[in-house]
């Protein structure tokens, strides 16, 4: 029997393959490790899946992680714009030093 008679190894699961599942009718297109395997369910295409899907949840961490730490400047920026105008309705003798000090620690867009 040539390969591309033979079905691939996996077992697939979902409608029409029973509560056990059943074997993945895709022609094999790869051979590895004595197994045979269609073009979805090859060590290689599973690997290579896995590195996108690790490769999105990284970015999205570090887009999660920016944004919390552009929120935390921001809320620290207010806190200080708070303080000043508490020290300056205190009496503080240079309120426009004090407010031009806060406003150069503003985080930028
Ligand atoms: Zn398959």
């Amino acid at each position: 029997m040539s390969e591309a008679k033979r079905s691939c190894c996996k077992i697939v699961f979902g409608a029409g393959h029973g509560l056990l599942g059943a074997k993945c009718s895709r022609p094999v297109k790869i051979s590895s490790g004595g197994k045979f395997y269609c073009s979805i369910h090859s060590p290689e295409y599973l690997a290579k899946k896995e590195r996108e899907k690790q490769d999105a949840l990284a970015k999205e961490i570090e887009m999660k992680n920016a944004a919390y730490e552009r929120l935390a400047a921001i809320r620290e920026f207010k806190n200080s714009c708070v303080r000043a105008i508490r020290e300056i309705a205190a009496g503080h003798n240079d309120a426009q030093s004090l407010a031009q000090f806060v406003l150069e620690s503003e985080p930028k867009p």
